[in-house]
């Protein structure tokens, strides 16, 4: 997000009667962008992260860790401070460009993204974790002495009344605040009219408070409200995401409970919109498994969850629909039933692709029909107009007096009004007007990390994934059902060692018969061996540059690869689809990342087959290695995801007495131990492995 716009923000009842203009004209606003864009390239492979960071504040002599609401003050310095062409010397060689900070939703957050995107050249992957960590310190550095950033998902104790958790205190106020809610106070949010506006207006447009509900981990003392009973199993087996009725929860009621966490975003730019399509669908499938596998909030509102990730309290925490719209009443007033909050997962695929059979949409999904009637007849496929379609079944939330009336020629405002305001596990994002940036792809359910070496290590992992994605022109094609199921799975307690995910296991292309390609093709070497062999080169060109698959990159090389990631031998000329069928299998997260040792090469396979199609030299696939063998780890097991780590620490604290209690004392000691392990100084090998280098002491740029 770039700089707020300011203006006189309207209440939701000023906003309702405009939501068919703000539509109508976001539409148009759509439609001469892709006047403008369909049939255009982009610049080649560019992407960046996007980071947000929670301002701790300590204070030592009484142990507690507070949020410090200081996010105005702190922007202004940072935005000062990264023009000064002093900070150019403390720069690392690598980075490109001084970083940028962003304001969010809490007034306790930050956001960074690296000055200029990166490229996906493999020797430009490694400077990332210094990007990272160059964003961090000059954070760090002009903070003040006792506060320090962290990259937490979720602050365990982020709404407790029984003590101050905010530096300075904020009271909740039922009667006034944009929440209204009974546990935190506006001073919570950001104060940008848009925010506290975001706020009032869904609950308004919802007619109620949100609602959040999380299913409360029990142990041994946990105190069980009066009315409820625990779950028959004992606290110790993981129950599902959601809690059931009559069993005990935790209680939020605000959209700071969810905008308020902090998560990792990836955005890439493909060559053109078929690309842009293609990647966004075969990454909707990945996007559970990796919030399984990044997952790191185990705790809200003062207690122990028993989910281990943040996704359904946002999804929850900005639920705008009407009793009608959410089928608690006949529809009367409201046009849709609509099944999913305006945060959730992907509903529809959206690719041209003929492997994006109709089968695989199995779920309901409103559309806007007369929204896609105009697309259509305007030109657009019926694919990429359900899309938007769906988009724009939501209304408006927020609109500023100022800018009602917009020259669609000029700007792209109404339609990111709806577009900005869907929160889905992928974003589909079209070229900003009057900009050089192309079509990109978001990939949003990953949860932050504590470290920047796992931040770089996840992003690291995404965008290779991507790349494989076009290289091998790779189909993760499955039942959006299943998708969702997924979902729902990967935020359950210790999901990522403990359930099974749906995920397809015949990936490669099935209208190319492998043996035409072998013959075609030049001899396969394991993925192991000959890194720099010079017969990679043209798919190196290819893809590392960019060029679309299929253009420049003969299919034969793509189905070499396509061989080597499936371990299978070189001679054997069976096509895989004989052996696999077309569908999704339940597997585990190991079997998922790093393969299942038959066909299905996992998706670290598959990285590791595009990695050797390049000619990288040895140290730069070492320097990958690293970041690549922290997922392959986690997904075995051997390395606990942030979860799992902050919930060992709150149970095994000298003064856990057994409840799910997440007291002031063990808060402070967890984000202490958290910005600790950052810089490196306390090992935490059973999160990091053996050989972790943290970003070293608090220094002064
Ligand atoms: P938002 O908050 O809307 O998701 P941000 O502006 O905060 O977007 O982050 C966008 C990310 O996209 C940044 O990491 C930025 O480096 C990256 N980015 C910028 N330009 C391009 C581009 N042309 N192609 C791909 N990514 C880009
Ligand atoms: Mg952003
Ligand atoms: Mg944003
Ligand atoms: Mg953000
Ligand atoms: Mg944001
Ligand atoms: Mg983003």
């Amino acid at each position: 997000m770039g700089l707020l716009a300011l203006g006189t923000p309207l209440t939701w009842d000023e906003t309702k009667p405009l939501a068919e203009h703000i539509r109508d004209h976001g539409i148009t606003q759509f439609l001469n962008t892709w006047d403008r864009w369909k049939d255009k390239t982009g610049k080649g492979l560019l992407w960046g992260d996007e980071i947000e960071y929670m301002v701790s504040s300590f204070d030592d002599e009484n142990k507690r860790a507070k949020l410090s609401l200081r996010q105005t003050e702190i922007l202004e310095k940072l935005q000062s401070v990264t023009l000064d062409p002093a900070l150019e010397k403390f720069k690392p060689t690598s980075c490109a460009a001084i970083p940028t900070f962003h304001p969010e939703y809490g007034r306790y957050m930050l956001e960074s993204t690296p000055g200029f995107p990166f490229s996906g050249n493999p020797s430009s992957l490694v400077s990332v974790e210094a990007d990272m960590r160059f964003r961090r310190q000059i954070i760090r550095s002009h903070l003040k002495h006792h506060e320090v950033p962290i990259t937490l998902t979720a602050w365990p104790r982020l709404g407790v009344t029984d003590s101050a958790f905010t530096d300075p205190e904020t009271h909740p106020d039922t009667e006034k605040s944009s929440s209204r809610s009974q546990y935190v106070g506006e001073l919570l949010t950001n104060p940008h009219a848009r925010f506290p506006t975001l706020t009032a207006n869904i609950r308004s447009r919802r007619g109620s408070k949100v609602d959040i509900r999380v299913p409360l981990f029990i142990d041994e003392n946990t105190q069980i409200p009066d009315g409820l009973n625990a779950p028959l199993s004992n606290g110790y087996g993981s129950g599902p995401a959601k809690p059931l009725p009559g069993t005990p929860y935790i209680h939020m009621d605000a959209m700071a409970f969810g905008m308020g966490c902090c998560c990792l975003q990836i955005t890439f730019q493909a060559w053109n919109v078929d690309e842009a399509r293609r990647v966004y669908d075969a990454l909707v499938p990945v996007a559970p498994i990796m919030l399984a596998l990044t997952a790191a909030s185990p705790a809200f509102r003062g207690q122990l969850a028993d989910v281990d990730a943040r996704w359904n309290v946002i999804a929850a925490s900005v639920d705008d629909r009407t009793e009608e719209e959410r089928g608690l009443k006949p529809l009367k007033n409201d046009t849709y039933r609509i099944p999913k909050s305006r945060y959730d997962s992907v509903d529809l695929y959206i690719s041209n692709d003929e492997r994006n059979k109709p089968e695989y949409h199995d779920i309901d999904v409103p559309v806007n029909q007369a929204v896609k009637k105009r697309l259509i007849e305007h030109g657009l496929d019926d694919k990429l107009a359900s899309h938007i379609g769906h988009l724009f079944i939501r209304d408006p939330l927020v609109q500023f007096s100022e800018t009602i009336d917009q020259d669609d020629v000029e700007s792209m405002d109404h339609f990111e009004n709806i577009q900005s305001t869907n929160w889905q596990t992928i974003r589909f994002k079209p070229p900003p007007v009057n900009s050089p940036i192309g079509w990109r792809v978001e990939f949003r359910s990953m949860e932050v990390q504590m470290t920047d070496f796992e931040n770089a290590a996840f992003s690291i992992f995404i965008v290779l994934l991507t790349r494989a994605i076009i290289s091998f022109d790779l189909n993760f094609y499955m039942p959006i059902s299943k998708v969702d199921e997924n979902m729902q799975g990967a935020q359950q307690r210790n999901a990522s060692v403990a359930n099974k995910f749906f995920f397809r296991r015949n990936v490669f292309p099935s209208d190319r018969p492998l043996a035409r390609f072998d013959l075609a093709s030049r001899p396969v070497s394991p993925p192991s061996s000959s890194p720099t062999s010079p017969t990679h080169s043209r798919s190196q060109s290819s893809a590392a540059n960019h060029v679309p698959n299929g253009n420049v990159n003969g299919n034969g090389h793509r189905r070499a690869h396509a061989r080597e990631a499936s371990g299978s031998s070189s001679t054997c000329s069976t096509p895989i689809e004989n052996e696999l069928g077309d569908e999704a299998v339940a597997m585990t997260m190991d079997e998922i990342i790093n393969g299942d040792g038959g066909s299905f090469p996992g998706l670290m396979g598959v990285v590791n087959a595009y990695l050797n199609s390049l000619n990288v030299d040895v140290c730069t696939k070492c320097d990958i290695r690293r970041y690549l063998d922290l997922i392959k780890y986690r997904a075995k097991g051997q390395l606990i995801t942030p979860a799992t780590w902050i919930r060992q620490f709150i149970t095994s604290h000298p003064s856990y007495k057994k409840d799910s209690v997440v007291s002031d004392e063990i808060n402070y000691d967890l984000v202490k131990a958290i910005d600790e392990i950052e810089r490196g100084v306390r090992p935490a090998p059973e999160l990091l492995g053996k050989d972790y280098v943290g970003s070293g002491p608090t220094g002064c740029l």
